[in-house]
């Protein structure tokens, strides 16, 4: 899951950032409201929503207020989950937020595995799943706790391995280019080799076999959708 941290406060946000790396967490991370409004309202591609799975906002941030960053992200159409992280304990922010179009808040200081809980629910919520399990045939694979199994077996991925498969069977049907699926494993600061993404693929078929990841020459990568035959 790909996600923009905007936190102004240098040491809040680098034990967040570090911390959902060690989540799974793809995050970029920037300190201030126009900054922040700048790359989320960026898209992922040609036709494509929004580059962001989700949105770390604080409120109190210099250039523009969360809120307004916020605000300006409605109106434009963004409709990117957002969680405000607020440091004022009061009432009356968390409301405005909300309705202003905040899914959720967490008051400072909080604890980065609630934050992440709250996360992973904000994203099943984004998806239509109520179920926090996804399951795909034999397949299940649990975001929160980040085990896969198959068959009831357990299956070990590597953390790049679970977040390409866990964006991939969270959208059956969807045909991923191999630079938005890049776009989900990776942030601004990680090295990305030219073929890492078909190397995770290669990876994730060895694994579980070769019709779970169907190649679509020229396009890109999908899961088939159940009710079509896995096939080839
Ligand atoms: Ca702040």
């Amino acid at each position: 899951m790909r996600v923009l941290l905007v936190e102004d406060d240098a040491m809040i946000g680098d034990s967040v950032k570090l911390a959902l790396r060690q989540e799974g967490f793809a995050v970029d991370w920037v300190q201030d409201g126009e900054a922040g409004l700048a790359a989320a309202t960026q898209v992922g591609g040609p036709g494509e929503g929004a580059c962001y799975d989700l949105v770390l906002l604080d409120l109190g941030l210099p250039r523009r207020s969360g809120l307004d960053v916020l605000r300006t992200l409605r109106a434009r159409g963004v409709s990117t989950p957002v969680l405000i992280l607020t440091a004022r304990d009061a009432v009356a922010d968390r409301v405005a937020g909300l309705n202003a179009g905040a899914d959720d808040y967490l008051v400072k200081p909080f604890d980065l595995q609630e934050l992440a809980a709250r996360m992973h629910a904000l994203a099943r919520r984004a998806e239509g799943r109520a179920e926090p399990v996804l399951s795909y045939g034999a397949i299940s694979l649990n975001p929160a706790t980040r085990e896969v199994t198959q068959n009831g077996e357990p299956v070990h991925l590597s953390a790049r391995e679970f977040s390409l498969l866990s964006a991939l069977m969270a959208r059956p049907g969807k045909v991923w280019s191999v630079a938005q699926l890049q776009e989900r494993l990776y942030s601004w600061d990680d090295e990305v080799g030219s073929n890492t993404v078909e190397v995770y693929i290669h990876a994730l078929r060895k694994k579980f076999g070769a019709a779970l990841i169907r190649n679509i020459r020229g396009v890109g990568y999908v899961v088939p959708r159940l009710e079509e035959e896995p096939g080839d």
